[in-house]
């Protein structure tokens, strides 16, 4: 693309806008930028872009400017059936993301993940084995640095690890990377891509321009991503942790590799099934650029985890409280469930994603969660599947600082609190990092208020809260 000769509307400012609109201009492009929203953190974001030469465009001069612009750069955030890249697309003109613009001015090889969930973890456990073995790898992408502002750093000798969400699968066409990543597809974002079909043709979106010359590197315990395998062309590589597939699997504690033994899987010090598997997918990475079995092992036992992911925040009075605010969907709380030791009270809800919560309630019935507490705009929603499940250990509870402490008071000493809320935090919070921030905060201020001494008598906790246990 001749960047200085054409025109671009860089819609949504946040992260990847911001990173869109300054690439532009390093290429000489004519910038325009739009938000629907017109807060302060836009019109700050948009003035320092102003300086860069990019003209920001308000509301009422949309429709004249728009027509005046060749491409469309959408953020993430923004639904591909939005009216600005509807308008486009009826224009015959082009729709692409930050990622499209990273992906075209990639030099060097690129490894892509996408999945449900696990995508964070996986491409942190990439890149940290990979620079163990001295190699310039940049985990990029959605994981918080946009592609476009590591191409840089990346220049030909590194290797971009980019994580790919679904949203930003919509506005990606031109991406093969030399070994794609899927780790696995279960519901969510329901409410953006309507069906479960789409949301599932978006996933293996991530094969499409892969050919013989490149690798897939697929999860064989999840039918969605095996099936996968029959719809790309790339040379599969499976991971498993249930058969000792060709790829990755676990063999007598060990990570194995087409039946190597690379390293103990207690090097890893996260804990979980779901983690071997994000482990298992990093070690076929690992081994397809041929790093050495001593620098993964060292890698993992260097990995503690991503912050809100299943961290431990501190312990109060003999109970734990364990931050998984990145739990925005029914599988990933079903993992902690799964993974967490010892008895739990469970803090879920938020804003809905369009997706049932009864699987949850199957799992829940099945573990050491005692108790749920349930807060957040879809709290009726989840309230009417643990009933439907018959699971009736709930308290229903808003808002969230309450439920947080209606969860301490209801846990009993070597108990856990834990935050997996199986929703997204755009009810209350700006993003699940805060939700997870305010949970700490929280956890310190219950410090300062219970801390050595004795738990207010029981009766204390239900006094704002409607209990649907009774
Ligand atoms: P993503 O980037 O795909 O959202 P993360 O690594 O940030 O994935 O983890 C998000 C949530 O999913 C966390 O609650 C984490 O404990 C859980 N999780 C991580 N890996 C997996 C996996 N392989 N399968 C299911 N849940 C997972």
């Amino acid at each position: 693309m001749l960047f200085e000769r054409q025109t671009f509307l860089v819609a949504g400012l946040s992260r990847s806008g911001t990173a869109s609109a300054e690439y532009l201009r390093s290429k000489g492009a004519a910038v325009y930028l739009y938000d629907d929203v017109e807060d302060d953190n836009v019109l700050t974001a948009a003035k320092k872009l102003e300086e860069l030469g990019c003209v920001y465009v308000a509301k009422s001069a949309l429709e004249e400017k728009a027509a005046a612009c060749d491409v469309l750069v959408l953020s993430p955030g923004i639904p591909i059936d939005h009216p600005l890249p509807v308008s486009f697309k009826r224009a015959g003109k082009r729709v692409i993301g930050e990622a499209e613009l990273g992906v075209l001015g990639l030099r060097c090889p690129a490894v892509g993940v996408t999945g449900t969930n696990g995508k964070t973890t996986t491409v942190t456990l990439i890149e940290g084995i990979l620079r163990e073995a001295g190699k310039n790898a940049v985990a990029c992408g959605n994981v918080g640095k946009p592609l476009t502002s590591c191409l840089g750093e990346l220049g030909e000798e590194g290797i971009a690890v980019a994580e790919i969400s679904s949203f930003q699968l919509e506005t990606l066409s031109s991406f093969r990377p030399h070994v794609a990543v899927i780790l696995n597809v279960t519901e969510d974002h329901i409410n953006r891509h309507y069906t479960v079909e789409n949301y599932r043709y978006l996933k293996a979106k991530l094969l499409k321009n892969c050919t013989e010359s490149e690798f897939a590197v697929l999860n064989y315990d999840d039918p969605v991503t095996r099936g996968f395998a029959e719809k790309t062309k790339a040379k599969v590589i499976w991971f498993s942790l249930t058969g000792r597939v060709a790829g990755g699997y676990l063999a007598d504690g060990w990570f194995c590799y087409q039946g190597e033994k690379v390293c103990e899987a207690d090097d890893l010090p996260v804990g979980g099934d779901h983690n071997r598997m994000n482990a298992l997918a990093a070690v076929c990475v690992a081994k397809l650029f041929g790093v050495s079995n001593e620098a993964i092992s060292a890698a993992f036992k260097n990995f503690h985890g991503v912050k809100h992911r299943l961290q431990t925040v501190g312990e109060l009075n003999g109970i734990s409280f364990i931050d998984d605010s990145k739990a925005t969907n029914v599988d990933s709380a079903v993992k902690a469930i799964e993974s967490v030791k010892g008895q739990s009270v469970i803090l879920l809800g938020g804003k809905d994603k369009g997706y049932s919560y009864e699987p949850l309630f199957d799992a829940i019935k099945s573990s050491s969660v005692v108790h749920a507490v349930i807060y957040g705009e879809n709290a009726f929603r989840i309230l009417n599947a643990a009933l439907k499940r018959g699971f009736t250990g709930v308290t229903l509870c808003r808002p969230f600082d309450l439920a947080v402490r209606v969860a301490y008071l209801t846990a009993k000493p070597g108990q856990n609190v834990l935050l997996s809320p199986a929703s997204a935090s755009f009810d209350a919070f700006h993003s699940y990092e805060e939700r997870g921030d305010r949970f700490a905060e929280l956890f310190g201020l219950f410090c300062a208020e219970y801390g050595n001494k004795r738990l207010p008598a029981p009766e204390a906790e239900e006094s704002d809260a409607e209990s649907a246990e009774e």
